[in-house]
């Protein structure tokens, strides 16, 4: 059986219990070096076999995992944040069941619910945004007809845009093409919750060249939306005079 697992955003303590176990017992690992900390991988066994798939296509990762399997021993596939968020883990899934190999996935700390930490914020601002879009730019590779930046900007929810800080002075003209105003609040942070993290804050209007000037140009996401302003309305969970299955309202 192959396990598929999420390494998290970046600190090696935001793996799970459940991950960890399964890395250190491995006796084959292949993970994503581009992105995933290879402190993650600090307490493998002394003799397991590492490859990184930033050098390897489709058919080479399968090659490994095929190989391990019919040897007997354990392979995990290691990806960075949460594999299910532009992890290109549902090709490897597929062409596993075509070889009849059995497989689980063990979720991660997916890097756009560690930027929200790393900001303290909230996504779902009651009265302000209870819709989350994780969305990428178009870029070298194609987006569907239908999720073009410009239309999903219309909703004016939360978004968080994956893949694309190098893009940026399109992304923004867009957005504001779809509907923000340039005064939106935007938060860039780049490799959260690393040791050389940075976060930089702006507006839609001069987000761009603030990130500019720190020189980050990948490994970033972009949050925007009125959820890293200061207006909100309280939620009803914990309003006194709102009663839920727990608890009864106080007048
Ligand atoms: N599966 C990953 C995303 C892989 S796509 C996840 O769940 O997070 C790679 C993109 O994710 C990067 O280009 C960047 O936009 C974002 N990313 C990954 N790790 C990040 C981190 N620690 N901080 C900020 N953005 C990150």
């Amino acid at each position: 059986m192959i396990s598929f697992i999420g390494a998290g955003p970046g600190d090696p303590e935001l793996l799970t219990i459940k991950g960890k176990k399964l890395i250190d017992a491995a006796d084959v690992i292949i993970y994503a070096g581009s992105l995933v900390n290879p402190e993650v991988l600090s307490g493998r066994k002394k003799d397991a076999e590492v490859f990184n798939s930033a050098y390897m296509d489709l058919d080479e990762v399968i090659a490994v995992m095929e190989k391990a399997e019919k040897e007997g021993k354990k392979c995990v596939r290691v990806h960075t944040g949460d594999p299910a968020i532009y992890g290109a883990h549902r090709e490897q899934m597929d062409r596993l069941d075509k070889l009849g190999i059995t497989y689980e996935v063990i979720p991660g700390v997916s890097s756009f619910l560690a930027t929200a930490a790393v900001l303290n914020k909230e996504y779902t601002l009651p009265g302000k945004s209870q819709t989350v879009i994780l969305t990428r730019m178009e870029g070298r590779t194609p987006m569907p007809p239908k999720e073009k930046l410009v239309d999903l900007a219309r909703h004016h929810s939360t978004m968080i845009i994956f893949l694309s800080v190098g893009f940026l002075d399109e992304m923004t003209k867009t957005l504001i093409e779809g509907g923000y105003e340039p005064e939106t609040p935007v938060a860039v942070v780049y490799k959260a919750t690393w040791p050389d993290q940075k976060i930089v804050v702006g507006t839609l209007a001069d987000i761009e060249a603030k990130v500019k000037a720190e020189g980050i140009t990948k490994t970033a996401l972009t949050v925007v939306g009125d959820f890293l302003g200061d207006e909100y309305e309280l939620s009803k969970l914990y309003d006194s005079h709102f009663s839920t299955e727990f608890r009864k309202a106080k007048d």
